[in-house]
């Protein structure tokens, strides 16, 4: 039976959205030096620091409670996490939320703040009214007039939601692409060389979206045609059947469009059909790179499709 399920993001990611940070529904516009550090939780409740490899980083922690006026809490629990980290008396200041462009305050409850103890930050924190969402943002140890102004200008960017098609950016070390809402995060592997996104999706589904450096290296290992067989071992899928791979072009390189069929976990084989893994794997030659994303479940060549066409590569 088909489930109708929406995982289809229509609105793909432009080349200066490779430029973004993205990350669990948070989005920024993100200078040029700045990047992801430390990351943890998940859509609900999660973290993500970035930092300038000098004297600033952006923390930015989110949660969504389940009443509606959870900020105040939010913030306590914030301020007691700070003042365990300062050694000194942090005096906390609440400040006006003038200091933000208006459209930045708009749809939010908005609250502004600077701290000193030890270190010195200012950041905001907010709750939006459109989905409830708390996020706390700081930039810690901002030094000069012009670090601020940069810190602010960064902070006043953050959105915290998904966008009117219920997709999200995800977006990290100029690797980018969207992901339908229903997708959450399972596991993000990031290590040199290699980017793993591994998403769950209702009634079974799942998602893989993956993004190799070197690329000329590795396909020197295994040409572009033997990726789709190598991707299904790596990902243990139980392939029943044929593979069946076509060579395209996607995004103006050379690609592989592929299908098979798994056979479910466990007890489950017995009783249910095997299901359809799809995938696309190009090789973007300009900035030596494999691009991959492999879906698996009822909706799976829809998915692979809608994803694949949002992936965006800036470096
Ligand atoms: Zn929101």
């Amino acid at each position: 039976m088909k489930t109708a399920l929406k995982s289809t993001p229509r609105k793909a990611v432009t080349r200066e959205q490779a430029g973004l940070f993205g990350w669990q529904g948070i989005a920024l516009e993100r200078p040029e030096d700045w990047e992801l550090t430390a990351f943890g939780g998940d859509v609900e409740q999660g973290h993500a620091y970035l930092d300038n490899g000098e004297q600033m980083c952006l923390r930015i922690r989110w949660e969504t409670p389940r009443y509606l006026y959870g900020l105040d809490a939010a913030m306590r629990r914030y301020r007691r996490a700070v003042r365990r980290e300062s050694n000194m008396k942090m005096v906390f200041e609440q400040q006006d939320p003038a200091v933000y462009p208006i459209e930045f305050g708009a749809n939010k409850e908005l609250r502004p703040f600077t701290w000193n103890g030890g270190e010195a930050a200012f950041g905001i924190a907010w709750r939006c009214k459109e989905c409830n969402r708390i996020v706390i943002a700081d930039v810690v140890a901002p030094v000069t007039a012009r670090q601020q102004r940069t810190g602010r200008r960064v902070l006043a960017t953050i959105t915290d939601h998904a966008d009117a098609g219920d997709t999200v950016l995800w977006a990290v070390y100029g690797f980018a692409f969207r992901t339908a809402t229903i997708y959450n995060l399972d596991k993000a592997l990031l290590e040199t060389g290699r980017l793993r996104f591994a998403f769950r999706g209702p009634a079974q589904t799942w998602l893989r979206v993956e993004r190799w450096g070197m690329a000329t290296h590795a396909l020197k290992k295994a040409p572009l045609d033997a990726w789709p067989e190598e991707l299904l071992r790596m990902l243990k899928v139980r392939r029943t059947g044929n593979l069946a791979s076509d060579k395209i072009t996607w995004q103006g390189h050379a690609a592989y469009r592929f299908s098979a069929h798994a056979a479910q976990k466990g007890i489950k084989q017995l009783v249910s059909p095997p299901t359809p893994v799809e995938g696309v794997v190009w090789h973007d030659e300009e900035r030596d790179k494999v691009l991959v994303v492999v879906a698996g479940g009822d909706t799976a060549s829809d998915t692979v499709d809608c994803v694949a066409e949002t992936v965006r590569c800036s470096r």
